[in-house]
């Protein structure tokens, strides 16, 4: 069985094809900057062969096109037809109250998918968009929606609510959704395995640090808090969502700093975060750069983002009771020994420690514990993709 993983962002489009009978990759890629005059597709197969596309991608249809071209490509084409495609799992951020599990795709579910956006501004609407034209290029192919709130179902109320009037928070489903729920399933699964045991009896805290970074603690293999919230805004600061900030600040920055009512949702997912405080990018590596040649505001972007994961590490090792091991992945976590040291620096007294030429790893999984740790420290990189294609699979078995 072939499995065909989308991962669909607002002007981007991921995708990688599994052969389900191995669990392997047969042929990833991304298309980039879709909608935009430099659009491009980077197409990659497992045994090496490799292409760039530059042909226009005015819109997601153009995209889906071309990775189904490329897929079936005469130099790095991994089958000969499209009929091979026997699944498309999309990954989709927000499944608010309506979507507890996993679900088949048609028209109706791809509308309330839509109507979510509102709780995933930055996703949902991409996902939809990408699931109609997935549908137009391969109407007979079943479709799966993974959504990243599923695994957060578990979190009991005194940490999924809000402190607004109960009724209001029951009527309008406001709640703590989290999400990286799929990439959280995943460190768990891997996290286990490397402590030696079953998720039962452990407790993890997994530090999910990329463009988007959620930290959430899971307790018997179960999602019992997470840093994200009612949207993927909550939380720590980000590549330019502010994260959480004391809400009487939104008022006040709408009647003084010149921010409009309905460019609101716009400036706080994409003009803060650490890119707003440093004004230099959203990416750690430029970040990095720019603080090595002195600059002090990328210095602080930087403080303060390793300060606010480390505040919700030592909550979670509180609210857990200790932890057996804390876990770092996605782009930042797995990649960034610097940001890693600085959010586990000065734990000693919670029995955690990192070996510092042990950190120095990079985008693959390692055991970071140093040599008094009480909390083993792990740098894991995530796999949604795989997850998504078993649950596609179970799905439409
Ligand atoms: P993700 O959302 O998981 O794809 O993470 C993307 C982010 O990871 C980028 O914006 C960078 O900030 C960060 N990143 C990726 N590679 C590295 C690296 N080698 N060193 C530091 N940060 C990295």
């Amino acid at each position: 069985m072939k499995i065909l993983v989308i991962n669909c962002g607002s002007s981007s489009l991921k995708y990688q094809l599994f052969d389900m009978e191995t669990e392997t990759v047969m042929a990833k890629g991304n298309c980039e900057k879709i909608g935009f005059p430099d659009a491009f597709h980077k197409h990659k197969t497992s045994d090496g062969r490799q292409k760039v596309y530059d042909s226009p991608m005015p819109t997601h249809l153009e995209a889906v096109n071309s990775v189904l071209a490329s897929l079936m490509d005469k130099e790095v084409g991994v089958i000969s037809s499209l009929d091979e495609i026997d699944a498309i799992g999309h990954r989709v951020v927000q499944g608010g109250s309506i979507f507890k599990e996993s679900t088949l795709v048609d028209a109706e579910v791809t509308d309330q998918i839509e109507a979510l956006a509102e709780m995933a501004p930055l996703h949902n609407k991409a996902h939809a968009i990408g699931m109609r034209m997935c549908h137009e290029a391969l109407p007979n192919v079943p479709m799966v929606a993974v959504f990243d709130t599923t695994f957060h179902w578990t979190i009991p109320e005194k940490a999924n609510m809000y402190a607004l009037p109960y009724e209001m928070s029951k009527k309008y489903n406001i709640r703590r959704f989290g999400a990286h729920g799929t990439s959280n399933k995943y460190i768990v699964q891997r996290t286990a395995e490397m402590l030696g045991k079953g998720p039962e009896g452990t407790k993890i805290i997994v530090c999910h640090l990329g463009n988007g970074s959620s930290i959430t603690a899971i307790k018997d293999g179960k999602s019992v808090d997470t840093s994200m919230g009612f949207t993927p805004l909550d939380g720590v600061m980000m590549g330019t969502r502010c994260g959480a900030i004391d809400p009487a600040i939104i008022p006040y920055i709408i009647k003084h700093c010149g921010v409009e009512v309905d460019d609101l949702n716009d400036f706080v997912n994409e003009k803060c975060g650490v890119e707003g405080v440093s004004g230099v990018s959203s990416d750690f590596r430029d970040l990095e750069a720019a603080a090595e040649e002195g600059n002090e505001r990328a210095k602080l972007a930087l403080d303060m983002f390793a300060y606010q994961v480390k505040k919700y590490v030592g909550a979670y090792m509180a609210t857990l009771n200790g932890a057996d091991a804390i876990v770092f992945t996605a782009g930042i976590g797995e990649n960034d020994g610097e940001v890693r040291r600085n959010v586990m620096e000065g734990l000693g007294n919670l029995g955690i420690e990192i070996d510092i030429e042990k950190n120095k790893v990079r985008g693959k999984e390692a055991d970071i514990t140093g040599p008094n740790s009480k909390v083993k420290v792990f740098v894991i990189p995530t796999n949604e993709e795989i997850m998504i294609a078993r649950e596609t699979m179970r799905l439409i078995s």
